[in-house]
């Protein structure tokens, strides 16, 4: 038996229904932007494995940091404990995050670190004793699994199985273009209406809504509601942090700064899991005391993991070459060529780019087909020919490592055209 049919007999996969999936493909091996199964066929990576991978696979740079740490200090409790990689990483990071970011806590992941964000929205005000206890999110927002983190998340087939067991949360409409009003005045009445402690958003760019876009100018006009109402607001750039939007963070297009950002994704180029989730000084000062109750009473056993903080510390080393900032250019550059190329495609309703991320959605003829057969159509299509593209219902995005060829680009491109032809 080959790998892909061994893995029946254990193994439960994430976001599967195993009695209709087709069997998983069985990866060997990864090399920048590319990858191969046990049969030795080979793929584009065209998003980045869930968009956690911009240098590309089995990078050595990486490799030669992780395993100089693993030979070091591997791991050591970070309760009571320290250690220079996650001192020297506070203060690389510390350098590029908005100038209010002051403190900074590890986790393990996404869902993690935007749980590490409501918790300490929450703390923040009962320490204070007043009582705030609501959440606001977007609609069809994603913020993970974990259970706030899923309450925050609007996707209701991820979550409709848990309803009422949730913390409060309050959703808003998104700003995308011709909502902006609609969203702002929603914003208005759910803080008069509700005893609002955070607002939890993906800023720019909903991922797993299908990389739905709306304006900076959107989201400061939502921070500055916030902050007059003394609302903390949180980003999660889980998906959008490192560069994906052509700056290091999506908040760098803003005017006004976020209290709190999650971070995960792409935050150890892809090899280690880890997640930090960074606060201003007054949300830190909030749980300093002499009073042991208001301290923060959450940790995962591998926080601040050294060898995930080396790996994070090789990856922004990686992030900040000139080399790298120019693949983040040339891949945008490459996304507005294909757009303008593509948009006018009978099959094409809409295309949106932001930094190395081209979504585009495919005109839908009726409701049935927008998240079953369509969906697998394109997705088995993609795999077929050789492509790691995974479309949300009729949205087709691709976010590719940095690190992608010209030339696999366009193969990339001319795969999402021609599969146009068979939906
Ligand atoms: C993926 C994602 C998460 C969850 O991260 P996990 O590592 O999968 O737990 C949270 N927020 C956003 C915006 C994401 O894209």
């Amino acid at each position: 038996m080959n790998l892909s049919e061994r893995d029946r007999q254990y193994l439960w996969h994430p976001y599967t229904q195993h009695k209709t999936a087709t069997a998983p493909v069985a990866v060997t091996k990864g090399e920048g932007a590319l990858l191969w199964d046990e049969n030795g066929k080979e793929y584009i990576d065209a998003i980045a494995s869930w968009w956690v991978n911009p240098f590309g696979h089995s990078n050595l740079f990486i490799a030669n940091a992780i395993y100089k740490q693993l030979t070091t200090l591997e791991h050591v409790l970070f309760g009571g404990f320290t250690h220079e990689p996650a001192v020297i990483l506070s203060e690389k990071l510390m350098a590029i995050l908005p100038k209010n970011q002051q403190k900074i806590f590890f986790s393990d992941n996404g869902s993690t670190a935007v749980e590490v964000a409501i918790k300490v929205a929450l703390q923040y005000f009962f320490n204070k004793g007043e009582k705030r206890t609501t959440i606001i999110a977007f609609e069809n927002a994603f913020h993970g699994d974990t259970f706030a983190a899923m309450a925050a998340s609007g996707i209701s087939f991820y979550t409709q199985a848990f309803s009422g067991m949730f913390i409060d949360v309050v959703r808003i409409p998104v700003p995308v273009k011709g909502s902006e009003k609609v969203c702002f005045d929603a914003m208005r009445d759910v803080i008069k209406s509700h005893n609002c402690a955070g607002f939890l958003f993906e800023p720019l760019v909903q991922g797993a809504a299908g990389m739905v876009m709306y304006e900076a100018e959107s989201l400061d006009e939502l921070i500055s509601i916030c902050k007059e109402n003394n609302v903390i607001t949180i980003a999660d750039e889980v998906m959008t942090g490192f560069g994906k939007t052509g700056k290091n963070f999506a908040c760098d297009y803003l005017q006004q700064q976020p209290d709190v950002m999650c971070l995960s994704k792409a935050l150890t180029g892809g090899t280690i899991p880890m997640a930090i989730t960074t606060f201003t000084q007054d949300l830190f000062d909030g749980f300093y005391s002499d009073d042991i109750n208001k301290a923060l009473f959450h940790g995962h056993t591998f926080t601040a993991n050294p060898t995930g903080c080396a790996a994070a510390l090789a990856s922004l080393e990686l992030l900040e070459t000139v080399v790298m900032q120019d693949n983040i250019q040339r891949v945008n550059k490459s996304h507005l060529a294909f757009q303008n190329h593509i948009q006018n495609h009978p099959k094409v309703t809409t295309t949106r780019v932001l930094g190395v991320i081209f979504a585009l959605e495919v005109k839908i003829e009726s409701e049935e087909s927008y998240y079953g057969n369509m969906r697998t159509k394109l997705y088995n299509f993609f795999i077929e020919k050789g492509v790691i593209l995974r479309p949300v219902g009729n949205i087709v995005y691709i976010l590719p490592p940095y690190i992608i060829t010209d030339e696999q680009l366009q193969k990339v491109y001319a795969i999402v055209e021609e599969a146009l032809e068979i939906v």
